[in-house]
């Protein structure tokens, strides 16, 4: 009797133990996802793209244990509509958000349109738990906020910048804001709470994301971390200014700072990934939302042309790399276009339950790529569209692109010419044409801009006189 109650208590043990281990296995096979975002930090101004003058040895693992991609592009060249195609894995002209939306709290129009997808809503298809940390910059009226697209959890802001030493942060609410950018120094949000934060910010937001991933450390987890570091204002610690006795220009140094900041961040977060035995299936991107606007603070785009607002390289071309040690090797460099919209097409096929989205993507999954499986180029094509300005651009996998200005078109080819150099335009009608033809044919499939953008403050505030103010006070 003994011995058969002793069998059945080691038979419910190992049924117990078979079953923990299913749920441990389960849980890893779908991978952790995080994506970090830096703002307006240039293609030559990390590690694993040459920079010299500002060290990223933690930004630089993601690229040595994974992959660099070395032509590698966001949708557009400025903060919001990057932000929005980044989010749903589609060109945002598809849906209208064509500009950088305007800070409206009352405005349920004035954002992401809630047709779309989030790939946060997406993976909640699939049981994970999502974090946006940040600047969200995708609608700040309630209906448009984090929680309501498909995060559980959001520490941040909901502007298109902020100030980075809490003591600035003098406003209690978006109620108290009285023009476009009091935003930056609105107090931060937790979820839908103010909250008195006394750190840095880009220290602020590194910490919330080693304790998110304590949080959801037993779950599959998407993290959204988007810096606001480097973008303007140029405000830095003395703790991260003391480490570049070597940069005399001012901008440079405290730029440099910055992405400083964000390195000891992305150091923390792998560290704490591998604490917790989570390196191996977690997926890390890292990218920059826009070329470096070089005048403004400090960034260097290397050789390539212009910068954050061009449609030319420096506007559209951006460092980024990612790691999977789970299935792809470290160390690999990848050559051909890829896109910021590949993010969500990436992911979703990796989760153990598979994930039908709302609508159709743009992007394509990078995986077979990186691993040999397919030898062909993930894109033929990639387009850009700026609507206010009428410019445009298109560049296909071989290294052509035209540059569709208000005065005429061009072509370059990149692979001869990464720094468009007007001197060394291409003469073939013929390529030029049959781009200019594709360009047309994904033009038509877009439409208007929905909402009235950063250039229309003026505008937009005589057609909404209570803009900021709390809607019953009207
Ligand atoms: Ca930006």
């Amino acid at each position: 009797m003994k011995k058969k109650m002793l069998l059945s208590l080691l038979f419910a043990l190992g049924m117990l133990f078979g079953a923990a281990q299913n749920i441990s296995s389960n849980s890893q096979s779908s991978p952790n996802i995080i994506i970090i975002l830096t703002d307006d930090m240039g293609y030559a101004d990390v590690g694993f793209n040459g920079c010299l003058d500002i060290p990223t040895p933690n930004i630089d693992k993601i690229a040595s244990q994974g992959v660099k991609f070395t032509n590698a592009y966001v949708s557009y060249a400025v903060c919001g509509p990057s932000r929005a195609g980044l989010i749903t894995g589609r060109y945002q002209d598809r849906f209208g958000f064509s500009r950088n939306p305007l800070f409206a709290p009352n405005d349920p129009n004035m954002g992401l349109p809630l047709t779309e997808e989030t790939l946060a809503e997406a993976l909640k298809k699939a049981n994970y738990k999502s974090v946006v940390l940040g600047k969200w910059h995708l609608g700040a009226h309630e209906s448009l906020r984090p929680l309501n697209r498909g995060f559980d959890d959001f520490f941040g802001f909901l502007s298109g910048g902020h100030e980075y030493f809490p003591e600035n942060w003098t406003l209690q609410n978006e109620y108290e804001v009285k023009a476009q950018f009091d935003p930056y120094r609105t107090k931060l949000l937790r979820n839908n709470i103010r909250v008195e934060e006394e750190a840095y910010l880009t220290d602020a937001l590194s910490r919330e994301a080693v304790n998110y991933i304590e949080k959801y450390k037993n779950q599959p987890f998407f993290m959204y971390l988007a810096y606001n570091a480097p973008h303007a204002p140029l405000q830095a610690t003395e703790k991260y200014l003391n480490r570049f006795d070597n940069i005399q220009d001012p901008k440079r140094k405290t730029y440099a700072a910055m992405v400083s900041a964000v390195d000891d961040g992305v150091g923390i977060i792998l560290d704490k990934l591998e604490a917790l035995n989570l390196s191996e299936n977690t997926i890390v991107f890292f990218l920059s939302d826009n070329g470096g606007p070089e005048k403004t603070n400090g960034s260097d785009n290397g050789l390539l042309r212009g910068g954050k607002g061009d449609v030319f390289e420096g506007g559209i071309r951006i460092p980024f790399a990612m790691k999977w040690p789970k299935k792809i090797s470290g160390g690999l460099v990848f050559d051909s276009p890829i896109i910021s919209l590949d993010i969500f097409s990436t992911v979703i096929v990796q989760t153990q339950k598979i994930i039908q989205t709302k609508n159709k993507l743009d992007g394509v999954n990078l995986i077979p790529y990186l691993t040999g499986d397919n030898n062909e180029k993930p894109h033929e094509l990639l387009f850009w569209r700026k609507f206010d300005q009428e410019n445009y651009a298109i560049r296909n996998s071989s290294g052509d692109k035209i540059i569709g200005l208000k005065h005429g078109v061009k072509l370059f080819n990149l692979n001869e010419n990464i720094g468009e150099d007007d001197t060394l335009i291409q003469n073939n009608t013929e390529s030029l044409n049959e781009l200019k033809n594709q360009y047309e044919k994904w033009n038509s499939q877009m439409i208007t801009p929905v909402f009235l953008g950063l250039g229309y403050d003026k505008e937009y505030g005589e057609k909404h006189p209570n803009r900021f103010k709390k809607q019953n006070q009207n």
